[in-house]
């Protein structure tokens, strides 16, 4: 049983409420509030040390991705942050990793311009949960079900740029220095596509956020739609880094690593040329991989043919 496996399994079943409009399954959930003229998106992400970053990691790239992985849950939804939640398990009170902690969390709270409402302090392991709220016009919200035969897939920015930071850090990778910073600081310091998934509101017909790799995501969006997908390998948008270590490396960085926090989304075709009349806004850019087909599976091709990744993403309970 996978970790999607088991949240099905264990975890999902009908929502009591009529105002909860979206539970278990998406980027975040959706609460229609009685009299609102905005419904509320609600997301939670945990952040565990030895798991999700290294021991000793410095306090204040903890502090910034705690956020930034919830945030971008928000941006997915197409939804506007407004404030977190903090949960804190603290092996001990440490006055400068705190300081450093709470330097990096605010800076992307401010950049994201979110408030922090509140949470819980605990001693135990090293781990932080927050829970990120955020606003949407009833109705509005990219959700992962709506992708339908003849859309094209996008992503936004560049792939597999956080895998080569990871590799790089590790020494598992010999990537030339002058790319090293740049790799780093998108593993470390992802900024969430907050404006470009509220500009995709109305654009898109399904979206997600790429945290578990692009293979594992968009699979996400085919399963939650029912539809099946063909890219073409040379069309993603790869880094001049990336075009580096390519010979080492293929693929498969930009395909099953994740941690990008990029946004995968499809567009109708009817809908192609309002995406190209937001895209000059955003420096990031928004690439054409493939298509939507009927069926179901994704099915990658590179120069040579169909090609297959060595694994298929990142999954807690995978195996
Ligand atoms: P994401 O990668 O976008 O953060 P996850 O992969 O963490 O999403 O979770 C997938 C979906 O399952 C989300 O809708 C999430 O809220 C839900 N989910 C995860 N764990 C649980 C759980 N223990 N109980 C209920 N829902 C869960
Ligand atoms: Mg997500």
């Amino acid at each position: 049983m996978d970790e999607f496996g088991l949240i099905e399994r264990y975890f999902t079943r009908p929502a009591r409420h009529p105002e909860a409009v979206l539970g278990v399954g998406d980027d975040a959930a959706l609460i229609a509030l009685p009299g609102a003229r905005a419904q509320l998106a609600v997301t939670t992400d945990t952040l565990i040390e030895g798991v999700h970053f290294p021991q000793g990691a410095p306090g204040y790239d903890v502090g910034y991705k705690a956020l930034a992985v919830n945030v971008s849950d928000l941006a997915a939804m197409g939804a506007r942050p407004l404030a977190f939640l903090l949960n804190l398990s603290l092996p001990e009170a440490d006055p400068a990793w705190l300081a450093r902690f709470r330097d990096g969390l605010f800076a992307l709270a401010d950049a994201a311009a979110l408030d922090l409402i509140g949470g819980d302090t605990v001693r135990g392991p090293l781990s932080i949960t927050i829970t990120a709220l955020g606003t949407v016009a009833p109705g509005a919200a990219l959700r992962r079900n709506g992708a339908r035969p003849g859309d094209r897939v996008y992503v936004s920015g560049l792939l597999g740029e956080a895998a080569l930071g990871f590799f790089t850090r590790s020494g598992r990778l010999a990537l030339p220095s002058v790319f090293h910073e740049q790799v780093l600081a998108r593993l470390d310091r992802p900024f969430p596509r907050i404006e470009e998934g509220q500009a995709l509101v109305g654009i898109a017909s399904a979206a997600i956020d790429i945290s578990d790799g692009l293979v594992a995501d968009l699979g996400h969006i085919l399963k939650a739609s029912g539809v099946g997908a063909e890219l073409d390998l040379r069309r993603l948008p790869l880094s001049e880094a990336y075009d580096a270590a390519f010979p080492t490396v293929g693929y498969d960085p930009a395909l099953v690593f994740g941690d990008d926090y990029e946004l995968c989304f499809t567009v109708p075709p009817e809908r192609v040329k309002a995406l190209a009349g937001i895209t000059p806004r955003f420096a990031c850019g928004f690439h054409d991989i493939g298509g939507i087909v009927a069926g179901s599976g994704l099915v990658l091709r590179d120069g040579q043919g169909v090609y297959t990744p060595a694994r298929a993403g990142y999954n807690h309970f995978d195996g």
